[in-house]
């Protein structure tokens, strides 16, 4: 089993400049949310730092890993964690699936993330046009093969109030809710949260501006 180092939460400056994996102390929640967030500024000003991914972490990835995130995100092609958050090897934990739900098997790998990694913050992220959760709302149609998905994305449609605005997004942002409930409900996570040693919010990923908005 790897020797994992934890480090001592410091007063972290933000620059434009990469991560760097081995000197940057860990960050806290808020320090980490910080971090991701002006990550999405570079993305949307096309204006990423990270470029030489091998190179900058290679030796010290084979040590352990420490990353300062978890993302919980769909499968689709269009969405990668890293790219949006302009982040490097070694920096986000990554669970993706159709619909970015949470099942058994994703709860498992945050609770990994959060435990043993002791990554300070979670970020469930649904995005712009959905497919996964486009089918559920459609009855499926189209979409057969998400059989084990459905049931979790239906769970969080049925809990949803439509707000009189665009069906879909809103239906996304219900689902993400969902994601950071259930999340939140975790026995191993929730003493976590109540030291304030991570923290789990929601996000939507704008594909047409590539911005990413926190859901409240
Ligand atoms: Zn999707």
């Amino acid at each position: 089993m790897l020797k994992l180092i934890f480090n001592i939460l410091g007063v972290l400056t933000l620059t434009h400049a990469p991560f760097s994996y081995t000197a940057t102390p860990m960050p806290n929640p808020d320090q980490a949310l910080q971090m991701l967030v002006e990550g999405n500024t570079h993305f949307v000003n096309n204006e990423n730092v990270h470029r030489s991914y091998l190179e900058e972490a290679k030796d010290a990835m084979l040590q352990k890993q420490t990353p300062i995130a978890a993302i919980v995100g769909c499968s689709d092609s269009r969405v990668p964690p890293e790219l949006i958050f302009d982040r490097g090897l070694g920096e986000l934990f990554v669970v993706r699936d159709a619909g970015n739900v949470i099942g058994p098997i994703e709860m498992d790998s945050v609770e990994f993330a959060v435990i043993s990694l002791k990554v300070p913050l979670v970020i469930v992220m649904g995005h712009q046009n959905c497919g996964a959760v486009g089918a559920a709302l459609l009855g499926r149609k189209n979409v057969p093969e998400l059989d084990n998905i459905y049931p979790l994305l239906d769970q969080a449609l049925k809990k949803c109030n439509s707000k009189g605005t665009d069906v879909l997004i809103n239906a996304i942002e219900c689902n993400v809710k969902m994601g950071v409930a259930t999340l939140k409900n975790s026995p191993s996570i929730a003493p976590l949260l109540k030291e304030n040693k991570v923290k789990i919010v929601g996000a939507y990923y704008e594909m047409t501006s590539g911005k990413v908005t926190l859901i409240e």
